[in-house]
């Protein structure tokens, strides 16, 4: 352990989260491993596990294998009869599911979705999804429906406040300014509710399946919308209302600079998004109906396409140096649609390389998320059993 960990250790070693974590990656399937992982008395340990097993966040599975003397009963997160609902809200689309409790997708789905149709109708219409899921007989097993679904995780494509679940000055959403998702979803669920913006769920989903070890970390969403979530110290960043990592609206050097839809001119938004993309192939006269349309034409070596994702890319990788100079993480991954057009991820490589300090990117890993489509409905899902654990 080196001086810095020390802090950290004090305050998370041990806790019921980072147990339930252990048994839930495999790190550990006893008590004995569970006090060997974390230091604390195996009294301690047992009177933790204990409460897990009341709140069903953990069972025993017979036994495990002996080292001399009684065999050890086995630990294990529930996989049958108990689940979470996530949503995770795009444009067009929502991709929804229910996952057990350590995580692990047991259903998913992509609906097509009008943002424009407003909250209600949308998220109506998802939260009647999400409950035919959790009642269907894969999820139920032994429990009853109405036992099944422990929360249920939302992520919208725009500012949330996150204490108070409200949405606030969304680009592109028509009607859901300052609409507060979790009264409405209170009034229509039993089972609490938690809210957040897509780009902090897709970096919760991507940190905890791909680098948990990693402290801090910078999460890119950069899709028909752009921006970004930060762990810090392990955690999801949200700072003081919830808008920490929202680059969208940072300025960049154009010339000219397109308007935003903030009513500034220059923003990331409207010179790197996917949306801002459609905009600029359609001036320059391609006739491009959307970002599936634009990906298509940089996958074909298309011209003028290709030029505009290398500008989106340095865009993107100015802002970002100036975060990397500024927060010095571990690890930046890009996610969201854009990510996988090569000339956008070399783009912003480079100009991450060009203008962060040496001390900055000496060790920084640059790579793409790879979690796949889930990876929202996965920080969703941990959002809530972060929150049932905290609560038990
Ligand atoms: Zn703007």
């Amino acid at each position: 352990m080196t001086i810095d960990d020390a802090p950290r250790d004090a305050l998370l070693r041990g806790g019921p989260r980072e147990l339930l974590r252990w048994v839930a990656s495999g790190a550990a399937v006893s008590r004995a491993d569970l006090s060997r992982l974390s230091g604390l008395s195996p009294s301690t340990v047992s009177q933790r596990v204990e409460a897990l097993i009341n709140q069903g966040l953990l069972e025993e599975t017979g036994a495990g294998r002996s080292r001399g003397g009684r065999r050890p009963r086995q630990l294990a997160v529930p996989t049958g009869g108990a689940v979470v609902g996530a949503i995770d809200l795009g444009a067009h689309h929502a991709r929804i599911g229910t996952l057990d409790l350590s995580g692990r997708v047991v259903q998913a789905r992509t609906l097509p979705v009008s943002i424009e149709d407003g909250p209600e109708v949308v998220l109506g219409a998802l939260l009647s999804e999400v409950a035919a899921l959790a009642a269907a007989p894969e999820v139920i097993g032994a429990a009853s429906a109405a036992g099944a679904l422990r929360g249920i995780g939302i992520g919208i494509p725009g500012p949330v406040q996150h204490t108070t679940g409200r949405i606030v000055s969304p680009s592109r959403m028509p009607g859901w300014n300052g609409f507060d998702v979790a009264a409405f979803c209170a009034d229509r669920v039993e089972v609490p509710v938690i809210v957040d913006n897509d780009a902090n769920l897709m970096a919760l989903g991507a940190h905890r399946t791909a680098h948990p070890e990693l402290d801090h970390a910078v999460y890119i969403k950069a899709g028909t919308g752009i921006g970004s979530g930060v762990i810090s110290g392990g955690r999801l960043h949200r700072g003081a209302q919830g808008s920490a990592g929202d680059i969208s609206h940072c300025r960049v050097v154009a010339d000219p600079a397109p308007p935003c839809t903030c009513g500034n001119a220059g923003c990331l938004e409207a010179v790197a998004s996917g949306a801002a993309l459609v905009t600029a192939l359609r001036d320059q006269g391609v006739p491009v109906s959307d970002l599936t349309g634009v990906i298509r034409l940089i996958d074909d070596g298309d011209r003028q396409a290709t030029a505009l994702a290398r500008q989106a890319g340095r865009a993107i990788g100015e802002i970002l140096a100036v975060v990397v100079n500024f927060f010095n993480p571990q690890v930046v991954a890009i996610g969201g649609r854009l990510a996988d057009c090569e000339p956008l991820l070399a783009s912003v490589r480079a100009t991450l390389y060009e203008r962060c300090l040496p001390l900055a990117t000496q060790t920084l890993l640059i790579e793409r998320v790879t979690t796949g489509q889930d990876v929202g409905i996965m920080g969703a899902a941990h959002l809530v059993i972060d929150h049932v654990v905290a609560a038990s």
